[in-house]
């Protein structure tokens, strides 16, 4: 068997936890990151049929029946994750209809995985139902965004339409828009299913006064999402007190979204 820890997808997990903590986005232990695996992926670092234990869900997903993912541990902070990865995340296989983790390898100090496990999860089963070759959801709390949802209209197409008008990239990473939860209760069942059904129709749903959700077919594209939408914010907040001379339009936007071959979300522009 080969070292786990030199498994390209264990790395690149790990450097996207510093990555973002660097970013200031997973202060203490907020944020956390599940990446559905392929079996044929693992199978030169361990044994799928060597079970350390088993931990309950608390929730059903029999969309994820015998499932691989890698997951961030509950309470782990993000910056400590490259000094002991095998302390702060998890491998963990679903069974018994995603009622149950198999645990296959982490979480060595004997925690568990993060305590948004549904909203992973059942974002997980949505995703995968759009778009077969999705694999990460990830969640953080980016401060430009999470500031946004103080002072902007929680309105999803309104939302939108503002980060659409801060850079002319956004249109073009994200034309489904963003989706917007409103504030409720984290790290519950019902927050789960309310994030995954807004999943169905957005890669990106803004927690009210919490943070964001991505979802992407790598780590790189779910990260780059996030990053984007966040930049907008940042354009926003710097120029929402002030008077604007000029905007994007929705002509602009229409150009834009010509020129780079994608379709905005229908109805969301003018
Ligand atoms: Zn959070």
């Amino acid at each position: 068997m080969k070292d786990i820890l030199t498994a390209p997808w264990l790395v690149e997990l790990v450097r996207t936890c510093s990555n973002m903590y660097v970013h200031g986005w997973d202060e203490r232990n907020g944020g956390n990151i599940s990446l559905l695996l392929d079996e044929s992926e693992l199978t030169d670092y361990l044994d799928p049929d060597r079970v350390l234990r088993t931990i309950p869900t608390g929730f059903a997903a029999p969309e994820l029946d015998g499932k691989y993912f890698l997951v961030t541990g509950t309470g782990k902070y993000f910056k400590n994750v490259q000094y002991d990865p095998a302390a702060n995340l998890g491998l963990i296989r679903l069974v018994d209809g995603g009622r149950t983790a198999e645990l296959l390898w982490g979480y060595s100090d004997g925690g568990r995985f993060t305590s948004e496990l549904p909203a992973h999860m059942m974002s997980h089963a949505v995703r995968l139902a759009v778009d077969p070759a999705s694999r990460v959801i990830l969640h953080c709390h980016p401060n430009n965004l999470l500031a946004m949802t103080y002072v902007h209209d929680l309105d999803e197409r309104a939302f939108t339409r503002t980060l659409w008008q801060m850079e002319t990239e956004c249109v073009f990473v994200f034309p489904e828009g963003v989706n917007v939860l409103p504030w409720q209760v984290c790290g519950t069942n019902e927050i789960g299913e309310a994030t995954a059904e807004k999943m169905r129709t957005a890669r990106l749903v803004v927690w009210a006064q919490h943070g964001i959700y991505g979802a992407g077919r790598d780590l790189d594209e779910t990260f780059g999402l996030i990053e984007t939408a966040e930049k907008a914010a940042e354009v926003y907040l710097k120029i929402a007190h002030l008077p604007w001379k000029q905007t994007l339009t929705d002509e602009n936007l229409r150009e834009i979204a010509r020129h780079f071959g994608v379709t905005p979300r229908a109805g969301w522009l003018d």
